[in-house]
């Protein structure tokens, strides 16, 4: 044993790769929430937009079948991966009306995160440029970096509808780009994309040799009869694009880790030569009750999509009663909504903590194009939504400033409900 005084601390190198990414930028409003925890102010904490609505009951009991198989203790069988393939593919062709091929064209991920965090890594060379849009989830840009692209922003801005303008992007950009990442509905922003949108991009990307990515993580998290596409529908779509598809909110599983990647079959078997290396398939027993998952009909999502539907009216029927210039979402469980006039999205958060004991997202944190907006969320219970909008009339948080309080003075004058703009 080494005398005391030779002991010195050991010195941990972290890779460059993984310094350079950027600063988890919650970490300001986590202080904040644990600081107004200790003081024992109850919360109302959708988290980071995890459902808190339970897996169905036939999932979890196939899991538990599952288990008790031994076949399933090994490693997961080409069996358990073929069987999860055909039905994500008949699930597919169900659900958008494109045959896709179980064997060449259906990737089974452990959730959607990972399949997109290790894409770059597939298709990326070091100084390969990504465009990656902001304000955004922020696994694009980190794999990008990880891999050694170049991320170029696309900014969502509210007047194109939070879709990205292609034509901003200059030729060379065009030129050096590898892929393009884009996710619809979106989180943060909402918004929904239309067939154009991605007729628009896959004619680009062709035209260009860029692989298009769409994050489809809420596809079946729409409202008001407005059903979402797929990229893969469109002309073209197949020769260039990846889809991912989540189990995580349309069934609530986030804890399971389990998704699919569908499209492409060169884009598919790049990726699979990569994870090859790296995993062996989601665990025997989560891909059995996964493909329970896509046998189930309409009826869990529908009244999935309903408890959703009522706290998203009940909320924005509420801030809009406050004055706040918000929009009822087509697609995802979020509301995207602008700060105060002057006052940055932190700042506006964290009043929101303090004097409401509400929780939102700062929007910068998805990205320098996400400042001026705060990201509310549907996933916590109706009743602890109704409370958000009673502690925020309250606290008089009313959003002032700008036009919105100009909207909020014009529905006072024509004798709308009281408690507008003060704070
Ligand atoms: C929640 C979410 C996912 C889900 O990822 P999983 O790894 O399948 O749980 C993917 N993309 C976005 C944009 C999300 O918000």
């Amino acid at each position: 044993m080494p005398p005391a005084g030779d002991q010195r601390e050991v010195v941990i190198h972290r890779a460059e790769r993984l310094r350079q990414l950027p600063p988890y930028l919650f970490v300001e409003i986590d202080r904040r929430k644990r600081e107004a925890l200790k003081r024992g102010i109850d919360l109302v904490d959708p988290g980071i937009g995890d459902p808190d609505l339970p897996t169905p009951p036939e999932i979890v009991e196939r899991l538990r079948d599952e288990a008790l198989r031994p076949e399933n203790h090994r490693y997961p069988s080409a069996g358990a991966v073929e069987a999860f393939s055909r039905e994500a593919a008949r699930w597919f062709g169900r659900r958008f009306g494109v045959d896709v091929d179980p064997g060449a064209d259906v990737l089974p991920l452990i959730g959607t995160k990972e399949g997109l965090g290790h894409l770059p890594l597939a298709f990326v060379d070091p100084g390969d440029v990504v465009l990656v849009p902001d304000p955004a989830y922020p696994v694009y840009r980190a794999a990008t970096l990880l891999a050694g692209g170049v991320p170029r922003d696309l900014p969502l801005v509210e007047e194109r509808g939070f879709l990205p303008d292609l034509e901003q992007v200059d030729e060379d950009t065009w030129r050096g780009a590898r892929v393009v990442f884009l996710n619809y509905p979106n989180n943060p922003t909402a918004a929904v994309a239309d067939e154009g949108f991605y007729g628009a991009v896959v004619q680009k990307a062709a035209e260009y040799n860029v692989i298009v990515v769409n994050d489809a993580a809420y596809s079946e998290i729409t409202f008001d009869g407005y059903s979402s596409p797929s990229l893969l529908q469109v002309d073209g779509a197949m020769d260039v694009g990846l889809e991912f598809h989540s189990f995580s909110k349309t069934y609530n599983m986030c804890g399971w880790r389990v998704g699919f990647a569908v499209g492409n079959e060169r884009l598919i078997s790049g990726l699979a030569a990569l994870k090859a290396n790296l995993d062996s398939h989601p665990f025997g027993a989560v891909l059995g009750a996964a493909t329970r998952a896509l046998q189930m009909g309409d009826d869990h999502i529908g009244r999935t999509l309903a408890v959703y539907r009522e706290r998203r009216d009940i909320l924005v029927g509420g801030l809009r009663g406050l004055g706040w210039d918000v929009h009822p979402p087509r697609g995802s469980f979020y509301l995207w909504v602008r700060t105060p006039e002057g006052m940055d999205s932190v700042r506006f958060a964290t009043d929101l903590i303090e004097r409401a004991g509400v929780v939102v997202a700062p929007g910068a944190g998805f990205g320098a194009a996400g400042e001026g907006y705060v990201r509310m969320s549907l996933t916590c219970e109706t009743e602890r939504v109704r409370l958000a909008v009673e502690r925020l009339r309250e606290a008089g948080l009313g959003n002032p400033g700008g036009r919105r309080a100009a909207r909020a003075e014009e529905h006072h004058a024509r004798g709308g409900e009281p408690g507008g703009p003060a704070g």
